[in-house]
């Protein structure tokens, strides 16, 4: 009997962060999907915990902030995320940098609805996947992609399920969000520009009880030196979840598992401590960005695309932004309102930021850089470091301006609707609600007119820029706060308009 293969606008391979954020994009723009995931379950091995607020604006958008939050504030048992320690060992280390001091550079990065999150990734997946059921996504674990082919108007996949039966899944697109090593990059033949890692790391995740030893003295960080261990802690609760990350020489290979606990014990400095180790896993802290972002149907998306280290957090928020930027070009192929041309910026504006933020997470690879403090030995570093709010909220797609693709996109000191920026955030009131000005993107172009413009409301609004939604300052929507009108938002006077793209970045402007 030969079974009917599945039909789907878009199949996602991946249910790490930025797959499950795909689906959560698409699902709001009403795109069917299917998601399949190889594991059973979300990932177990801690990594990511720094949310940047372009990340939760994005989790805004698609009505996942107010969950992920709840998960932030449950997830730190005993004083907070953030601030920096370094010593011998966890228990002698000395603070560098205090929550406060992260706390004002993390505010600075622009005016957003939204706040930086601190939560561990194997706290939001769950979240995100729960999210994305609940909707009715088709979402699969334990199920892998096994091969995939284009052929005609589709990409035609073999998924291989928990029970080892294949399926054939035919999508008009396919997202490989498959992480690291993706399998879908190597099919497609795409390689890799790769800058060598200066670091080799086992991320050792651990239970042991250190609520005593670090009571009073929590931290984000906290880097380790002596005679028998070099690496990194990441909290993960502050009491009895943790990430030791020991540094290895890849020429001598990795420690057993049986010397693990030891090595801990050796970082922490206490020596009758129980550890217990539900899972490790190597990694390295190059860089490493896929030659191109699409081949035909196909499209890579974060860790896939680009992998960088984890220093200033940029790698999961540019793939969760990789998506974003995604989902409405593919919806407007999709609903046939989208030009070749379109399809192609997802890489000709992703790319270059890939590009610009791993060689800035590589300037942060000294601990002291990592966080703003200059010394003798990283100093020539500083000139070129870049702020997490430039790279990740106040960056500029150069294509906008007709720039070439492989030139760095340039970042803006403050958002004032520049053409290729985010458009800025300022509370208004609409219809008798409080919304941010962010909140008027997502289902079309929007057209944001100056109190004096003389523009017609439109009857339709749609993912073309020729048919946006019109709203007037004003008319429209109210500013809420004193400080804002529309000049200050736009540099605009009140006859200027903007047409902003759905993914809420600024696609031309009237000038003046
Ligand atoms: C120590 C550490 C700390 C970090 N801290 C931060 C941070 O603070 N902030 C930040 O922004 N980023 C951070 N990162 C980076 C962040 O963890 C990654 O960028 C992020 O997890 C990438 O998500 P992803 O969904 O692209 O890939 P992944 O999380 O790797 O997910 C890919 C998924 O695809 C699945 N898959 C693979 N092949 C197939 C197949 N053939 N079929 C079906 N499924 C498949 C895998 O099982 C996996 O679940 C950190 C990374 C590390 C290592």
């Amino acid at each position: 009997m030969t079974v009917r293969p599945t039909r789907t606008s878009v199949l996602i391979v991946g249910g790490g962060l930025v797959g499950l954020s795909a689906g959560l994009f698409l699902q709001r723009l009403g795109v069917p999907f299917i998601l399949v995931e190889k594991n059973r379950n979300v990932s177990l091995l801690p990594r990511a915990r720094g949310i940047h607020l372009r990340t939760m604006e994005l989790f805004r958008q698609i009505g996942v902030e107010e969950a992920v939050e709840a998960a932030a504030a449950a997830a730190w048992q005993q004083g907070s995320f953030g601030g920096a320690r370094r010593g011998r060992t966890l228990v002698d280390a000395e603070p560098i940098v205090d929550v406060s001091t992260m706390r004002v550079k993390m505010a600075a990065a622009g005016a957003s609805p939204s706040s930086f999150g601190a939560c561990p990734q194997t706290l939001i997946e769950p979240v995100l996947r729960q999210q994305l059921e609940a909707r009715g996504g088709d979402v699969r674990f334990g199920h892998e992609l096994v091969s995939f082919v284009e052929s005609g108007d589709a990409v035609v996949a073999a998924v291989r399920g928990p029970d080892g039966r294949e399926t054939i899944i035919e999508a008009t697109w396919l997202i490989g969000a498959d992480g690291g090593r993706s399998f879908v990059r190597r099919q497609l033949g795409v390689g890799r520009v790769e800058t060598p890692a200066p670091q080799h790391l086992l991320n050792i995740f651990f239970h042991a009880d250190l609520a005593e030893a670090v009571a009073g003295r929590t931290f984000s960080q906290c880097e380790i030196a002596n005679e028998r261990v070099r690496g990194l802690f990441l909290a993960m609760n502050n009491t009895d979840k943790w990430s030791f990350h020991l540094e290895y020489e890849p020429s001598q290979g990795l420690p057993a598992d049986s010397e693990l606990p030891d090595l801990v014990r050796a970082a922490i400095g206490l020596d009758d401590v129980d550890i217990d180790i539900p899972s490790r896993g190597a990694w390295s802290t190059g860089v490493s960005i896929a030659e191109r972002y699409r081949v035909g149907r196909a499209f890579l998306c974060g860790d896939a695309a680009h992998l960088m280290p984890p220093w200033g957090g940029f790698n999961a928020t540019t793939g969760i932004a990789d998506a974003h930027n995604l989902a409405w070009k593919l919806a407007a192929a999709l609903r046939g309102e989208a030009t070749t041309a379109l399809l192609d910026s997802y890489e000709t504006e992703r790319r270059p930021v890939a590009v610009r933020n791993g060689s800035q997470a590589l300037l942060r690879t000294d601990f002291d850089a990592r966080f703003g403090i200059e010394t003798q030995t990283n100093r020539e570093v500083f000139p070129a470091l870049l702020d997490a709010g430039a790279l990740l909220l106040r960056h500029r797609y150069r294509v906008a301006d007709g720039a070439s693709a492989e030139e760095s996109p340039e970042w803006v000191a403050h958002l004032q609707a520049q053409t290729g920026t985010r458009f800025p955030h300022a509370w208004i009131r609409r219809d008798n609600q409080r919304m941010s000005t962010l909140d008027l993107f997502g289902d079309s172009y929007v057209l944001l007119a100056g109190p004096n413009a003389s523009v017609q409301p439109s009857s339709r609004a749609s993912l073309n820029p020729a048919t946006p939604a019109v709203y007037v300052a004003g008319k429209d929507f109210e500013f809420v706060d004193s400080e804002d009108d529309w000049r200050t938002l736009t540099d605009l006077s009140d006859d200027g308009v903007v047409t902003v793209r759905p993914d809420g970045f600024v696609l031309c402007r009237s000038t003046g």
